[in-house]
């Protein structure tokens, strides 16, 4: 391999990227990464981890409203948007730092510019430097896709709203998706007054309908506004600063800060894939084979790039099953099965495997069981909202193709019952497990 500078040149330090580096430095491969923003991506930098900060923060707001029947009394609470947004930034510096130190300790050269592609074995840095690698790895990840709006360019992305100067009073969000709903809840709950606008009038289009339907009347109890069926046209800036938005047939909502959340989209543009042969989807996406190869035998894509499942786990998996195939004479690729995912909304949805729907297209009959409960915490604090798991199992086979959660910490329920999922257990042992009383999880074994 001593024909080239490198034996892997990697684009991109986020998830995927750094996983792929440290595995294949490890496999004994000398290795480069190029950065053009701050090594951690999408995930570390203006993703999960900021934004599960800002959740957890959130959660406070509701907390101290229920404290009252659990003996506490609170005097006149404060919030400091600043001090919090700081305090997420600076964890976010040691988590780069914390990223950086794996490059290092694994001899990972780093170069911190945009690296575009030259050719199937060539990157050019942008202060000029030419390198070659036997391999090239694109971790490129995706990028806020921004609708046309006439006004745009006075509305924000998940990038800039870690960073708001100030708690807008009010704020309007297009989407109704992921990263909507999360900032949605957050916003609300920090005392925002929060409009989401959708072009459909559905959210959370990938979850089982039955969860989303309870979902939306508790958001917009506790203060959401919702406008479906809208498309934000135009966002105009007023006199005194503030926004008007202009959202399909309805009246214009006044805000002060447009946050637009209409899927991400692979960040292709650019990287001269041409020069290498490698050919894009129609999203900008690079179709890859099972172990992450381009159409170019010599060069590989991880991750968001292309756009399969973007989450950070899979990009973890894909860029370390990629070290282990290419360098460590192990061939692996990623499972696509059974992956949990969760919307960290107030309250959290979690899920696992097949919905209803899409298992009944797939399976003959099916047995779903639900579970609708109040949650202790909220009957002691005298709160309405109630939790609703689901598991979808199949007829013939008893086997549970899907479990789905809505209610506090379902994430952190889901991932045991993942397992289960992964493993491919059966109704009657989830039913053999003696539940773990009292908690909302032992809904997962009672269901009858
Ligand atoms: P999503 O795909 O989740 O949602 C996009 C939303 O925007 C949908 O409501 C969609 O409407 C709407 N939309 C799409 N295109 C347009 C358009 N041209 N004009 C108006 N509305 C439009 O994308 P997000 O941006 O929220 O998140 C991107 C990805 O990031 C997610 O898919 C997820 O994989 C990942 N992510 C994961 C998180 C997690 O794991 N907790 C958190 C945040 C992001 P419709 O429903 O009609 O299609």
């Amino acid at each position: 391999m001593t024909d080239f500078d490198y034996d892997l040149f990697v684009i991109g330090a986020g998830s995927g990227g750094v996983r792929a580096s440290r595995v294949a430095a490890s496999h004994g491969a000398r290795v480069a990464v190029a950065e053009e923003f701050r090594v951690g991506g999408t995930c570390v930098i203006r993703g999960c981890v900021p934004k599960k900060l800002l959740v957890y923060a959130s959660h406070f707001a509701h907390e101290l409203q229920d404290t009252a029947n659990y003996g506490w009394t609170i005097g006149d609470a404060q919030f400091d948007w600043a001090r919090l947004r700081d305090f997420v930034a600076s964890d976010v510096d040691r988590l780069e730092r914390a990223y950086t130190s794996t490059l290092d300790n694994n001899k990972v050269e780093h170069f911190h510019e945009r690296a575009t592609i030259t050719g199937p074995h060539t990157v050019r840095l942008a202060g000029g430097r030419e390198i070659s690698a036997k391999y090239i790895l694109v971790a490129v990840g995706a990028w806020p896709v921004l609708p046309e709006i006439d006004g745009v360019e006075h509305c924000i992305t998940s990038n800039e709203v870690f960073h708001l100067p100030e708690l807008p009073k009010r704020m309007v969000i297009q989407g109704a998706g992921y990263i909507a709903l999360e900032f949605a809840g957050v916003f609300n709950a920090l005392g925002v007054q929060v409009t989401v606008v959708n072009r459909s009038d559905k959210i959370l289009r990938t979850y089982d309908h039955s969860l989303t339907e309870r979902l939306l009347p508790i958001l917009q109890a506790r203060g959401i506004e919702f406008g479906f069926n809208r498309t934000i046209r135009k966002v105009e800036k007023q006199a005194d600063g503030s926004l008007l938005v202009h959202a399909g047939e309805g009246e214009p909502i006044a805000a002060d800060v447009v946050l637009v959340a209409t899927g991400r989209r692979p960040k292709t543009d650019g990287l001269g894939l041409g020069s290498a042969g490698v050919a894009l989807g129609a999203n900008g996406e690079i179709p890859v084979d099972e172990y992450g190869k381009t159409s170019c035998d010599s060069i590989y894509a991880v991750g968001d790039v292309t756009d399969r499942v973007q989450l950070t786990p899979v990009a973890i998996r894909e860029g370390h099953a990629f070290a282990d195939t290419v360098f460590g004479g192990t061939p692996r690729s990623t499972a696509y099965d059974a992956i949990p995912s969760a919307v960290f909304t107030q309250p959290p949805i979690a899920a696992v495997g097949l919905t209803e729907a899409e298992a009944r297209e797939r399976h003959g009959e099916l047995k779903v069981f639900t579970s609708d409960f109040r949650p202790m915490m909220n009957m002691f604090a005298s709160k309405a909202e109630r939790g609703f798991y689901k598991l979808v199992v199949d007829g013939a086979t008893d086997r549970v193709l899907g479990v789905h959660l809505l209610g506090p910490d379902a994430a952190e329920v889901l991932q045991g019952a993942a397992i289960a999922v992964k493993a491919g257990l059966t109704k009657a042992q989830f039913d053999a497990t003696v539940a773990l009383h009292p908690s909302m999880a032992e809904e997962l074994v009672l269901m009858r």
